[in-house]
Formats: structure tokens, C-alpha cells, sequence
């Protein structure tokens, strides 16, 4: 497919052998806006690192033709360090830092779309703040905030809204869907339903092998969603043989 930004190609992923994600292949295209939904232990994390380059396939290949600074990645909330001691103001600029790799050009320039940004996430006033003073949900608005700055054509976000509030879960898919107008690429792991229906146009569901991808309102089906929970009752967490393609 000539739009195909990724393409997964029978991707398997393990730790240690013992695979996370089993046989997975398909493309996710140029633009679109994609909701990574499964049960807890799903592979989704897996998947989303793999993607990223993180986690190499034990089998199988991800074929992409992006750069390392076309990727923006936001991780589960409990993978990030929020004792680092900086303020809102520079874990913003590490953002563009990232990006740029140019520290003469992020002083010049990064400064102000920083503050741009900061104030499109709803955070004017808390440049001087330390990080680890905010609520959850401020926090989630400074790293939405840094990948505002990154100007990544591929953005990545592990479950974004867990633990998030009403009002900041609807600011930053604001943002998702501003991010999704200007033709950037999202892909969401999510694990409300609700909101995968409401705000996401294709889903990849995953129970470790994969269920469905396509259109939401087809891979969402109730025996979709029946097939992923069945199969999330039966892992055996010490399998080692891969089980054929379904
Ligand atoms: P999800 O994000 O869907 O909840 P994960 O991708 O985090 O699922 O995990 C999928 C499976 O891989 C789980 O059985 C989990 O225990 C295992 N797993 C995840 N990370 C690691 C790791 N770093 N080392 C070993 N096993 C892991
Ligand atoms: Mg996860």
C-alpha cells in the first residue's frame, strides 16, 4: 500500500523468549488515527515499543521509512521520572532539545514556541514549577506540551488519560484531534472503550495475537470484544512455544 507509514509483518515480540505479542502483521497509514485497545497484558506497551524501535522483533520485521526525530513517544505514566529535578519551563524545552539536537538553536527560537505551547495545554504561569509539584493531570499537559514542541510525524501515547481528569482527558484529545488535522499520525493505547469509539476512526485490538484492525466501529464488535477477554483468561504467562498465525 503506498500511503502504508509502517507496515507490521508477521511481528512477534518477546522478553526473554517468552513472546508478548505473537504474528501480528498490517500497515497503519499516513495520517491516520489510530486507538491500541486489549485487555491488561495485552502486548499493547510491547507493540507501541516495538514500533518505536525500542524492543527488536523476535520474529517477523517493521518496515518504516521515518527518522529517529519523526517519532513522538509518551510512555505509560509509571515508566516516567517525575522526581527530576527541573522546571515545567526546560522539561518542555528537552522536547525540542530532542528534536533539534542544537542548543544555540533552542535557546534562539524553541523559547518561545515553548511558551506557545505551554499555553496551548492550559499551563501559562507554571514555566518556573518543578514538576513534581503538579497534579497528574498538570503533568500530562507538560509532556503533551513537549511533544507540541516536537513536531514528531508519528506520535505514540501509552494510555494518555489513566488516572487523568475529565477536563485535562478533553483538553489534550483536543489536541490529539488538532495533532490528527494537521495530518500527523497517532496511535493511542486506550483502555476505554467509550473513548476509542468517540475519538479514534481505526483500532488495532490485541489479546497478544491480534483481533482486529480496521474501521472502529468493525474491529469493536461485541464478539470481538468477547474473543479478546476469552483469550486474556487463557494465557499461560510461561508459554514458550509460539502458537501458529490464527
Ligand atoms: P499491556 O500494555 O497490554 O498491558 P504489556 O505489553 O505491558 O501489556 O505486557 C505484555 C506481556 O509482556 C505481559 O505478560 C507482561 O508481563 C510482559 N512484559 C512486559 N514488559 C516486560 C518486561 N520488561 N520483561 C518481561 N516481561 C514483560
Ligand atoms: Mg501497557
Amino acid at each position: 500500500m503506498s500511503d502504508a507509514l509502517i507496515t507490521l509483518d508477521n511481528l512477534t515480540v518477546a522478553y526473554d523468549r517468552h513472546p508478548a505479542v505473537h504474528h501480528v502483521s498490517g500497515s497503519i497509514l499516513a495520517g491516520s488515527l489510530t486507538a491500541i485497545a486489549g485487555p491488561n497484558g495485552a502486548g499493547k506497551s510491547t507493540l507501541l515499543k516495538a514500533i518505536m524501535g525500542e524492543l527488536r522483533p523476535a520474529e517477523g520485521r517493521i518496515s518504516h521509512r521515518l527518522q529517529r526525530t519523526d517519532f513522538g513517544y509518551l510512555p505509560q505514566a509509571a515508566e516516567i521520572n517525575r522526581r527530576f529535578p527541573i522546571s515545567v519551563f526546560d522539561a518542555v524545552l528537552l522536547g525540542a532539545w530532542r528534536s533539534s539536537g542544537a542548543f544555540r538553536r533552542v535557546l534562539a527560537h524553541e523559547t518561545g514556541k515553548a511558551r506557545e505551547a505551554l499555553s496551548a495545554v492550559g499551563l501559562e504561569g507554571f514555566e518556573k514549577r518543578h514538576i513534581g509539584s503538579l497534579s497528574a493531570g498538570q503533568f500530562q499537559r507538560v509532556l503533551f506540551a513537549r511533544l507540541l514542541l516536537q513536531d514528531a510525524k508519528l506520535i505514540l501515547l501509552d494510555e494518555p488519560f489513566t488516572a487523568i481528569d475529565a477536563r485535562t482527558t478533553k483538553d489534550l484529545l483536543d489536541i490529539v484531534a488538532r495533532w490528527h488535522g494537521d495530518g500527523r499520525t497517532v496511535i493511542a493505547v486506550l483502555h476505554d472503550f467509550d473513548q476509542v469509539r468517540a475519538h479514534f476512526p481505526q483500532t488495532l485490538l490485541i489479546a497478544r495475537k491480534l483481533i482486529g484492525w480496521g474501521p472502529t466501529g468493525d474491529v469493536m464488535s461485541p464478539a470481538n470484544l468477547l474473543k479478546a477477554r476469552a483469550m486474556a483468561e487463557r494465557w499461560d504467562e510461561d508459554a514458550r512455544a509460539c502458537e501458529p498465525a490464527a
